[in-house]
């Protein structure tokens, strides 16, 4: 016989203690990536739901939504756009200023990147605030575009993320948390 694997996605991820400081649970999504059946999973989970939508292009935000991103896009066939914190993208930029633990950050996009009217798949590895994500739609709404869905592998509930977003009025989609 055989013994089938019932691992989920929640169980390919890493939990690592007081990184980068003390005191905060890091969500390692490095071992999920690494195993084959584990990227597969979580890609096809994270773009089931807009499976049938009008999807124009999926955007990645800096830097693990870049990996789950540049595959969603691959299996949509669509384009990917990355979103990317402040100085590093060549080219005309959008910036938008957001919320950190300590201070504020500033996330980029290239102001070509997205025209009136794209509808627009957001993905991330994971929500915690969701000051991160709220950046990344306004600078896609900024130049036009429709959010039609955010999604992350991971949400963390406590700290707010997912209601911030829906007050937005965003369709949120997360496979663990
Ligand atoms: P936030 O803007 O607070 O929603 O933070 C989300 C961004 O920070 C994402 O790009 C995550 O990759 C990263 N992040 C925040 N908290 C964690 C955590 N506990 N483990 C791993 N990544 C995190």
């Amino acid at each position: 016989g055989f013994t089938r694997d019932t691992r989920t996605v929640r169980d390919y991820i890493r939990t690592i203690h007081d990184f980068p400081h003390e005191g905060i649970i890091f969500r390692d999504v490095t071992t999920l990536f690494a195993d084959a059946r584990g990227f597969r999973m979580a890609v096809d989970q994270l773009l089931a739901p807009y499976a049938g939508l009008a999807i124009d292009k999926v955007v990645g935000l800096e830097a693990r939504g870049f990996i789950l991103g540049g595959a969603i896009a691959h299996q949509l066939s669509v384009g990917f756009v990355p979103i990317r914190k402040k100085g590093k993208l060549p080219g005309a930029v959008v910036s938008q200023t957001y919320k950190l633990e300590y201070g504020e950050g500033v996330m980029e996009i290239h102001d070509d990147a997205l025209v009136p009217g794209n509808r627009v798949l957001i993905v991330d590895d994971l929500l915690a605030t969701g000051g991160t994500a709220a950046a990344g739609i306004s600078l896609c709404e900024r130049l036009g575009a429709e959010v039609i869905g955010c999604a992350f592998v991971i949400d963390l509930p406590d700290l707010g993320g997912r209601a911030l977003l829906e007050e937005l009025g965003q369709d949120v989609h997360v496979l663990t948390s």
